[in-house]
């Protein structure tokens, strides 16, 4: 059997320390997952790649905007996987985010595999944030304590994203990492808090870390990293 494989390109530390420089294709993205998150160029608001497909969903104005992204447009984090189901549910009954994510939980074997997830329902509340398109002299932290949020009521659509054990955190942030899209591409984000009325629950185990580095990109290569600060400001922000 085909190992599930979650390809992470980058590391959030990366990020946090202000490397903002695209330095993958989303082209090349996508041919590591069907399934996943991660930011743009210039950290230009938040990346949801459901069925093999990638959308950005912006906040820079009044209004959440949900756009296609082209195959050459350029990432400086993400992570995807050709999701697999192991265990699917349907969630028949009103439930909290906090509701939800202990009974996803309870499906867990163990807590020391990373997780595949996929919700598709509706939601009588989803409330998401965006981050918004900056330069590298600003650090993620204040870019991200000041991100535009928005809250809509009786939204179909899909729930996409990782669940990453505890002893990992630091290659990824621990716990959720959920990115939103509605059904009619017209809202999405980073998922902050939501209420599902009904929907169907898809966990996937993952098998294998694939963690890609920016090999080329010099700005990483001789970075000098502040680890302390790195893990402070993740713990803000996520
Ligand atoms: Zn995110």
């Amino acid at each position: 059997m085909e190992a599930n494989k979650l390809f992470q390109y980058n590391t959030l530390g990366a990020l946090m320390a202000g490397l903002y420089g695209g330095s993958l294709t989303v082209g090349e993205l996508l041919q590591h997952g069907d399934l996943g998150i991660g930011t743009l160029d210039s950290i230009d608001g938040e990346l949801i790649v459901l069925d093999g497909k990638a959308y950005q969903a912006k906040g820079s104005s009044q209004q959440p905007e949900v756009i296609e992204v082209e195959p050459d447009v350029m990432v400086p984090y993400a992570a995807v996987i050709f999701h697999q189901a192991e265990v699917i549910f349907k969630q028949r009954f009103e439930m909290t985010h906090e509701e939800l994510q202990k009974r996803i939980e309870s499906y867990y074997d163990g807590e020391n595999l990373f997780r595949s997830i996929k919700i598709h329902g509706h939601f009588s509340k989803m409330h998401v944030r965006m981050i918004p398109k900056s330069t590298s002299d600003k650090k993620f932290a204040e870019v991200a304590s000041h991100q535009p949020e928005f809250s809509i009521e009786d939204v179909t659509g899909t729930i996409v994203g990782f669940w990453t054990p505890e002893i990992f955190h630091g290659v990824s942030v621990a716990g959720y990492h959920l990115h939103f899209i509605s059904d009619d591409h017209s809202f999405g984000g980073h998922v902050l808090d939501y209420v599902i009325t009904q929907g169907v629950v898809e966990v996937g185990a993952v098998d294998q870390l694939d963690q890609r580095f920016p090999v080329q990109d010099r700005q990483y290569l001789f970075a000098k990293f502040n680890a302390k600060e790195v893990r402070e400001d993740m713990e803000k922000v996520e």
